[in-house]
């Protein structure tokens, strides 16, 4: 917006037409007083300044402006009919004048000086408007680096504190910080502790996460600057994620070699024990049989039901022996699988078949629904015969008040995979605790005081699945029932 500030009105009114018809803003002010007191409120590009005016004349209303810090850089020009002598015109210049123009105005020339004027202030106050809002965001940045800064401190001050090693990574997985306890397993920053030669290499394995943007988690054993000695360590490494993407890592070594030693020597101890148990144990079996047949028991008699029972009995503890057994083989990594091509239609039915057998008619009702596999699959009969009865013998005993158990199987050709489901309408499994199933001694503490077991059957199962590379999960609602199904390749 332009102001014309002249005592005459017939000049003022001229100047607005002449503005006004090149589509500028213009107001206007009659005195030298007006003229300050609306350049105060409002903002112009340029003020045309008459010279002569009464009480307060030009040069005197440009020295004011110039004064106040908002007006001081709004250009003017000077209009006078006299004065146009060298010391007026200095004057002009003196008291902030950007340009002077002589009495009578050629419209022409005086509207070139104010597209001149008009632009350069638009284009200054463009610029003062960019650069302030340059400095607040500098500010702002910086703020928010100091804010960065001290979070990022109070970060590795809990790092610092922790009973673990602990460090983290960038984007690109290099190691940018570790807290004191690292220097106990590395003699820099950079690199990570010495592994055990027999263990996975841990630039290896995360590298191979930080491509999935996937956490790690290994069981390595580490070597001790000082003693040199190896210790197992659980390392986690974990991505950070800011606005969707990894931001950086952060990861821990864990030290749980005495947990280890625990373990082993708990499995050592389950090797023996169920070693030394089968021995004595097939010989009562073999004993009863022969104390069965010698005394050729009238089979109504309560004697035959008693040996019976002692049969059934000795049964059972050989089933928990026998999977003890198989547990320390899968920890010893001697569990053989022996594949050779089986009919897996026939297998399931086989093994619905030995259900049907050992339980009573009115506890189980078995269906079968599905596309039925009737074909040839390579892969260990007795060990995916025994996966199939386990979860059979659990869908039953896990659904005291419903005896419907349904086996349902997918042949998926586009997976090249074969899936077989188990669902039962039992007490269900809680939602966080499905996972942890398939873990070694892993039991659902809210029905294990009702139901008996030592919690390794599903452990047994997906070691067996994990070694024919298939896969094994549940999913299940609490108090509805569950399904527990496994894959195996049909290559
Ligand atoms: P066990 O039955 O001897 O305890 P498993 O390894 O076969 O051991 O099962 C582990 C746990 O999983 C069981 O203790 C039980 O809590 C839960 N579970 C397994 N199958 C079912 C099922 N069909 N319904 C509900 N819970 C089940």
């Amino acid at each position: 917006m332009i102001l014309i500030v002249d005592d005459n009105q017939s000049n003022l009114y001229s100047l607005q037409k002449l503005l006004e018809s090149k589509d500028f803003q213009v107001e206007t002010a009659n005195s030298g007083e007006e003229a300050l007191a609306k350049a105060l409120k409002n903002d112009y590009a340029l003020i045309i300044l008459d010279v002569q005016m009464p009480d307060m004349d030009g040069f005197e209303v440009a020295e004011t402006l110039a004064d106040y810090s908002k007006t001081k850089e709004v250009p003017i020009i000077f209009l006078s009919a006299v004065n146009t002598d060298k010391k007026f015109i200095t004057k002009g210049y003196a008291s902030g004048a950007k340009d002077y123009v002589t009495k009578p105005v050629d419209p022409e020339i005086l509207l070139l000086k104010v597209k001149t004027f008009y632009n350069l202030q638009e284009q200054n106050i463009a610029m003062k408007k960019a650069q302030q809002n340059l400095e607040l965001e500098v500010k702002g940045r910086r703020e928010s680096q100091v804010t960065m800064k001290s979070q990022i401190d109070h970060f590795h001050l809990m790092l610092e504190s922790l009973p673990q090693i602990a460090f983290t990574l960038n984007e690109a997985g290099t190691v940018d910080f570790v807290n004191g306890k690292w220097y106990e397993y590395s003699d820099s920053e950079q690199n990570f502790p010495e592994i055990y030669p027999d263990d996975p290499d841990i630039t290896e394995e995360f590298e191979r996460c930080r491509k999935k943007g996937k956490a790690l988690e290994l069981e390595v054993r580490i070597k001790n600057v000082v003693s040199g000695n190896y210790r197992y360590h659980l390392l986690r490494v974990t991505p950070v994620y800011d606005e969707g993407r990894i931001k950086n890592w952060v990861g821990t070594f864990t030290d749980i070699d005495d947990q280890k030693k625990v373990e082993k020597e708990k499995d050592e101890f389950l090797s023996i024990a169920s070693h030394e148990l089968k021995t004595p144990l097939t010989s009562i079996k073999a004993y009863v049989q022969l104390l069965e047949r010698k005394l050729k028991l009238d089979k109504e008699s309560s004697e035959a039901g008693f040996v019976a029972k002692v049969q059934g009995q000795i049964e059972k503890l050989n089933t928990l022996i026998t999977d003890l057994l198989d547990v320390s083989k899968i920890e010893n990594g001697k569990l053989k699988i022996n594949k050779k091509p089986v009919n897996l239609e026939n297998l399931i039915n086989n093994a619905i078949e030995t259900i049907i057998q050992t339980h009573d008619q009115r506890e189980v009702k078995i269906e079968r629904h599905g596309t039925k596999p009737d074909i040839l699959i390579s892969l260990d009969e007795i060990r995916i015969e025994q996966v199939l009865i386990n979860f059979l013998t659990n869908a039953i005993k896990y659904s005291p008040d419903n005896n419907q158990v349904i086996v349902t199987t997918f042949v998926d050709e586009e997976a090249e995979e074969v899936r077989v489901n188990v669902t039962d309408f039992g007490i269900g499994i809680p939602d966080f605790k499905q996972d942890a199933v398939f873990k070694k001694f892993y039991r659902v503490e809210e029905s294990s005081l009702q139901f008996q077991g030592m919690g390794i059957g599903l452990f047994i199962c997906s070691e067996i699945i994990k070694q024919h590379h298939g896969s094994v999960g549940v999913s299940s609602i609490v108090d509805e029932g569950s399904t527990f199904y496994f894959t195996l390749p049909l290559n």
